[in-house]
């Protein structure tokens, strides 16, 4: 297959400009989509074409897939790529993408279903060898006594979990025998209501985790490598907020050996594109809890020391090329962070959307911003609060972070609150500086406030 003629990106903020960059880069034609609210984002002011897709509300713009649809067929697109967030991992979206005529710049729309549905992903898993976390090894029955049973052998805490989850929701932890059966029932209420299937598994709660994952890149060709991995535990409501690739403290063979296991799985299950395997890591264990199958907020920090661009092997990938590289053309070296900035309030963290008043971003060596930014922007009160993501990288964790500590003093956004306070602290946090901390660290910080 020819290179990709032109990229209709059906995002918006930082992602969007970020896979602009990356087309034009690849000297790829651009189609921008965006909300009445949107008309003046930056990636939208330099795409070749920009498409108005609908309202404000996303239901009627960045999920009004027809619209999307007809965006690619008016400007002749030859490939839409979701980024992350919105329909980046809607089966049915990828379906009508291809069914159209048009590539997705993802992996298979059965590809994402099966990852899509956490009984069946970690099914798929263990086949391939990725380590899991002890669980009821499917859904569970009407039968409560097996129920009590698969509880009793996995030890408590327990926690349930619906299989269509997502977004942090659909979960509960149960401490202890008496109140198994209830909690599996209001789980499996909620998640019938939710996500429209009632469908819970078990698995054993661990007490003090931390979130570790692997990035991996596989051309659906026979093909695959990973990037190495990221540690993501710093986390306030199950969303991420400060990631740093590698995960520090962990043993090169027990973080190969997983990374490996990965490989083996995209192989196992024909993977194409970009991915990630989220871990939770205890006690020197890995265990797998999901796959997502896209490019994720913090790709940045794999790019940074690995030197590969991630959002460009997306692209290659969707025009039917094999990977470019192999295994061994990928080392890890050096260290990096990035800091997500959103636009909150640093102590409610409710939204704080308004118009920029001056934007000043941090530089120098080591320093990269991704962000949609500029002066008199106003940021719309309608979407995710993400507004920059400033990456740092050193040749060391500890030049990283100072480098990290200097473009966070240096970073200006004024006319409306950040949560950069909260960075410019984390980054001082001596427990966070000695690096490994768990992903309940940072709610526990905060509750100290
Ligand atoms: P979602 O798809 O909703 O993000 P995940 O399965 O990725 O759900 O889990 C989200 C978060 O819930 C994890 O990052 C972790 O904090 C917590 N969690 C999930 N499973 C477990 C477990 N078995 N033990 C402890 N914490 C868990």
């Amino acid at each position: 297959m020819a290179k990709l003629e032109k990229v209709l990106i059906a995002n918006r903020g930082e992602i969007a400009l970020r896979i602009l960059r990356a087309c034009k880069e690849l000297d790829i034609g651009t189609v921008a989509v965006h909300s009445t609210a949107d008309a003046e984002l930056m990636h939208v002011r330099l795409a070749d074409e920009a498409v108005c897709i609908g309202p404000p509300s996303s239901t009627e713009s960045y999920l009004n897939v027809p619209a999307i649809i007809s965006a690619a067929e008016v400007t002749n697109a030859s490939a839409i790529h979701p980024g992350y967030g919105f329909l980046a991992e809607n089966a049915d979206f990828a379906d009508q993408v291809e069914k159209s005529g048009f590539v997705f710049v993802g992996p298979s729309a059965d590809t994402i279903r099966l990852m899509g549905d956490k009984v069946s992903a970690i099914e798929a898993m263990k086949k391939a060898g990725v380590p899991t976390v002890p669980g009821s090894d499917g859904g569970l029955t009407d039968d409560s006594e097996r129920t009590l049973q698969i509880a009793r052998d996995i030890g408590y805490p327990v926690i349930i979990k619906a299989a269509a989850g997502g977004g942090g929701r659909g979960m509960r932890v149960v401490h202890n025998e008496a109140a198994l059966l209830n909690s599996v029932q209001v789980t499996q209420t909620e998640a019938a209501s939710f996500f429209g299937s009632g469908v819970v598994y078990i698995e054993k709660f661990l007490q003090k985790p931390r979130h570790v994952e692997v990035q991996v890149l596989a051309d659906g060709q026979g093909n695959a490598i990973h990037l190495g991995d990221r540690d993501c535990s710093l986390q306030r409501r199950h969303q991420k907020v400060l990631e740093e690739a590698p995960a520090p403290g962990i043993p090169d063979d027990v973080r190969n050996a997983v990374a490996q296991s990965c490989v083996d799985a995209c192989i196992d299950i024909g993977y194409r594109g970009a991915g990630t395997f989220e871990f939770l890591y205890e006690d020197g264990g890995f265990y797998f809890i999901e796959m997502n199958t896209r490019v994720q907020v913090e790709h940045p920090v794999s790019e940074m020391v690995t030197g590969v661009d991630i959002v460009k092997e997306q692209l290659r990938i969707a025009s039917g090329l094999p990977l470019s590289l192999s295994q061994k053309d990928i080392t890890i070296s050096g260290h990096s962070f990035e800091c997500r900035i959103n636009a909150e309030d640093p102590r409610t963290f409710y939204p704080s959307p308004g118009k920029i008043k001056f934007f000043h971003a941090p530089g120098g060596p080591g320093i990269r911003v991704d962000s949609h930014l500029y002066d008199e922007y106003t940021v719309p009160p309608f979407y995710d609060s993400l507004i920059a993501k400033i990456i740092s990288y050193g040749e060391s964790r500890e030049v990283a972070l100072k480098r990290m500590e200097l473009a966070l003093d240096e970073l200006i956004i004024e006319g409306i609150r950040t949560n950069t306070a909260l960075h410019r602290d984390l980054v001082r946090d001596l427990a966070f500086k000695a690096g490994g901390v768990s992903i309940h660290y940072l709610e526990g910080k905060l509750e100290e406030h």
